[in-house]
């Protein structure tokens, strides 16, 4: 599905080109000769308190620095390789740039929180859990309390019921789970009750629009009540403006994640921007 949504977006297809087996090989193809030759990045995009103005972690967010197409954007290429191994070989790729970010970060005195999205058939794989603790074996200065593996809530309705052991055992390892794009999974409350997730992401859309639309102001509400309700943490996605992290303050949601904070950008911005952030001008009022 193709969208120009800016003028640095390459989009692999569009609409006159056609999605066929031949272009998903094709993909597939780039993708592996892209991993080799280290294509791959993750950007990272702050999250902070709007409350009390603390940086409180990033979200890795891959991008693809292609050679000639310049930096993709996930869309663009991770719905092609969905339920397919390459995207498992992405998916550990990720985990592990993102510890050895954070051993970088450590040695930078930088002690922040890294939220890594997973999806859903990575988890089920048999081997993840050995697999994550040996990569948090092999990055000992990051506290496994400081990793986040986020997933999204569509998926978690269906296929993570089955994945509940693993994310159990991934929490004996210490790390946390957060239900990404929440609000758009329909979970039912007694689901909700039984997955080990400490934090719900509301999803951008809501975000987004809250600010005029009362039907995803209700549902902004309605996230930050439930998650109140059963103890866990809330953040709002998308957050672009200051009348929107003045409404969420306001609803009692004081995390958050968005443009009106920082872009995603590359690693090593992070330090600087961390050290330059001034909440006390722009969030407390
Ligand atoms: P997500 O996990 O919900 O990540 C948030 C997305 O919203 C990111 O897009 C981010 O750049 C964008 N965003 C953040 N703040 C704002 C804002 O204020 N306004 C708007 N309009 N957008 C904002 P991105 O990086 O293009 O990623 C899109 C999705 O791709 C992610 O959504 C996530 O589901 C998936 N993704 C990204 N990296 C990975 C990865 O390493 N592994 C997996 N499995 N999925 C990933
Ligand atoms: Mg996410
Ligand atoms: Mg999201
Ligand atoms: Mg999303």
């Amino acid at each position: 599905i193709a969208k120009q949504t800016g003028k640095n977006r390459y989009h692999l297809f569009d609409v006159h080109e056609d999605q066929s087996i031949q272009t998903q090989r094709e993909t597939i193809e780039h993708i592996k000769q892209g991993l080799l030759q280290r294509q791959f990045v993750l950007y990272f995009q702050p999250q902070v308190n709007m409350k009390t103005g603390e940086v409180i972690g990033a979200e890795a967010l891959i991008r693809w620095q292609h050679p000639e197409r310049g930096l993709v954007y996930p869309a663009d290429f991770l719905p092609v390789i969905d339920n397919h191994p390459i995207s498992l070989e992405i998916g550990d790729w990720v985990i592990e740039t993102a510890l050895e970010q954070m051993t970088k970060w450590q040695h930078e005195d930088l002690d922040i929180s890294v939220s890594v999205n997973i999806d859903a058939f990575q988890l089920q794989q048999p081997g993840f859990v050995e697999k994550l603790a040996t990569a948090l074996t092999l990055h000992p200065l990051v506290k496994p309390s400081r990793l986040q593996l986020e997933i999204l809530e569509t998926s978690a309705l269906g296929e993570i019921a089955e994945a509940l052991s693993t994310m159990n055992a991934c929490i004996e390892l210490g790390v946390n789970f957060a239900l990404d794009d929440f609000g758009t999974g329909f979970s039912s409350l007694t689901y909700l009750k039984r997955l080990p997730v400490g934090l719900l992401k509301i999803d951008q859309s809501f975000v987004r629009d809250m600010l005029d639309d009362a039907d995803d102001q209700a549902i902004v509400r309605g996230v930050i009540s439930l998650a109140n309700a059963f103890n866990r943490r809330v953040t709002a996605e998308g957050v672009e403006s200051i009348e929107h992290g003045t409404q969420l303050l306001a609803l009692g949601c004081e995390l958050a994640q968005g443009y009106g904070i920082a872009r995603p950008m590359p690693a090593e911005d992070i330090p600087s921007w961390v050290k330059q952030w001034r909440p006390d001008i722009a969030w407390k009022s």
